[in-house]
């Protein structure tokens, strides 16, 4: 990491783009390279920083000091400097984040995977809480005035919040529930909480949050049973997606595998209810409702039995800027939609025990490479060399580790990026009204994790570690 961050090709260029766009990397605190790579494709994830800055003016207001305020305190730091172009130090944001989470809570190099989810999870949680506690404070605030004597603290704590910007409920998400008032303990149990904030009237997708707005998607396994044929569907939402993937292959290939159907016999068999007995099936995995932006998880790391430990797959995997996806269950609504790369957040190094993060951004039709502190333009074509190697000892170290997608119908209000658009005017496609979701109950709270044991298993602490700088 140099002292002079090198951006020649930006500060050439800087002219070109626009003004109210800020450049500025981000000062790395010892080992949170995994931390500034995912911080900065989430800050040019347009729809994501807007809701950000919108989130931060409220925040503010109301003094809130939890992980989402501190990230939207951060955006707002970048987003209102004098410079186009620095370095910043995400000081308050780090801080929380040890705070609040032990896994992070060391000097060691973490998954950059695991935190996006972390962050997405723990944000989308943080907004949920928030609309219960509005819930109830408009609910106390009705009775309030009903009762005549209308001039409660409470309720002029309320209004602050409301004014200028958009609503204090609508902030939090698109909809406010009213049943949101009980306990988040009885909330997160509760099987039939699940459903809630999935479906509105007539089926229609409703985003629990603005968080779920921009990353929720939906998967769906299918399991047929060989026996009777009977089809059993089961819902299960992501905010990321994690994929397997295969030496010398692409996204689109890992996604064609991710939804191939598997056999489920012998020992595996499957119980189905109309047979009333165990029978073989075939189970497939679909994604019935594509977010609007897509988070791809390539798994990188995987544990080697015979090693007994993990090892870094730097298989080569192409990844398009423009991908299709048609992959969806037959009862989605929308089949087909089309997304543009954005960000990329790359390993660098050969293994899982040393490496580094580095983020590839895409702003107003120009790449940029975000490197903790050092920020600067490179050429498109930069993209191809984080594919990965096609040979097993040699090649480039550098590959692509999460790949950020935006649909391009979403926010069709702002066509390209750095939407204007509110997210919560986004078209989002609807589940069909006739395929009624049954929706796990053993989920957790609200989102469960796709694969979350071998996501938490691959992500253990540690794993990689940032001893080795480029
Ligand atoms: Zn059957």
């Amino acid at each position: 990491m140099g002292n002079t961050p090198s951006r020649k090709a930006l500060d050439k260029a800087i002219g070109a783009l626009p003004e109210s766009e800020h450049y500025f990397g981000l000062e790395n605190f010892g080992n949170t390279c995994y931390c500034n790579s995912v911080l900065q494709a989430l800050y040019y994830c347009g729809p994501f920083r807007q809701r950000c800055l919108e989130h931060h003016a409220v925040a503010a207001s109301s003094g809130e000091d939890d992980l989402l305020a501190c990230l939207c305190d951060l955006f707002r730091a970048i987003s209102s400097q004098k410079r186009r172009c620095g370095v910043h130090a995400p000081r308050r944001f780090v801080a929380k984040l040890r705070g609040v989470n032990e896994l992070f809570n060391n000097q060691m190099h973490q998954d950059a995977h695991e935190f996006l989810n972390y962050l997405l999870n723990e944000s989308a949680e943080l907004l949920e809480k928030r609309q219960k506690r509005e819930a109830m404070r408009q609910k106390d605030g009705a009775a309030g005035e009903a009762g005549g004597a209308a001039r409660g603290g409470a309720e002029a704590g309320g209004t602050s919040e409301g004014g200028g910007g958009p609503s204090a409920a609508a902030e939090g998400g698109e909809v406010v529930r009213p049943g949101g008032a009980d306990g988040e303990a009885g909330g997160a149990a509760a099987g039939g909480d699940e459903d809630e904030g999935k479906e509105g009237e007539g089926g229609a997708y409703v985003p629990k949050t603005w968080v779920h707005s921009i990353f929720e998607g939906v998967l769906t396994s299918e399991t047929r049973c060989m026996c009777c044929e009977a089809l059993t569907t089961r819902d299960e939402r992501f905010l990321d997606l994690s994929l397997e993937i295969e030496q010398n292959s692409s996204v689109s290939a890992c996604m064609r595998n991710f939804s191939s159907s598997e056999p489920l016999r012998g020992d595996n068999k499957f119980f189905c209810d109309t047979c009333c007995s165990l029978q073989e099936a075939k189970r497939c995995m679909r994604v019935k409702r594509l977010p609007n932006v897509l988070a791809l998880h390539l798994k990188r790391f995987k544990y080697v039995e015979q090693l007994q430990r993990f090892k870094k797959l730097s298989y080569r995997i192409a990844f398009p800027l423009e991908l299709k996806l048609t992959n969806t269950a037959e009862t989605a609504a929308e089949p087909d939609r089309k997304y543009s790369l954005f960000a990329v957040v790359v390993h660098v190094g050969a293994g899982p025990s040393h490496g580094h993060y580095i983020c590839l951004v895409r702003s107003h039709k120009h790449w940029l490479l975000f490197d903790d502190d050092t920020v600067d333009l490179v050429e498109e074509g930069s993209l191809q060399s984080c594919f990965g190697s096609a040979l097993e000892s040699a090649g480039s170290t550098e590959t692509g580790y999460i790949l950020f997608y935006q649909a391009d119908d979403a926010w069709s209000a702002a066509p390209s990026e750095e939407g204007e658009a509110s997210p919560s005017a986004a078209a989002s496609p609807a589940t069909s009204p006739g395929q009624k979701s049954n929706s796990s109950p053993s989920s957790p709270s609200s989102i469960p994790r796709w694969q979350g044991a071998s996501t938490a298993a691959s992500a253990s602490r540690g794993v990689p570690s940032c001893t080795a700088k480029h």
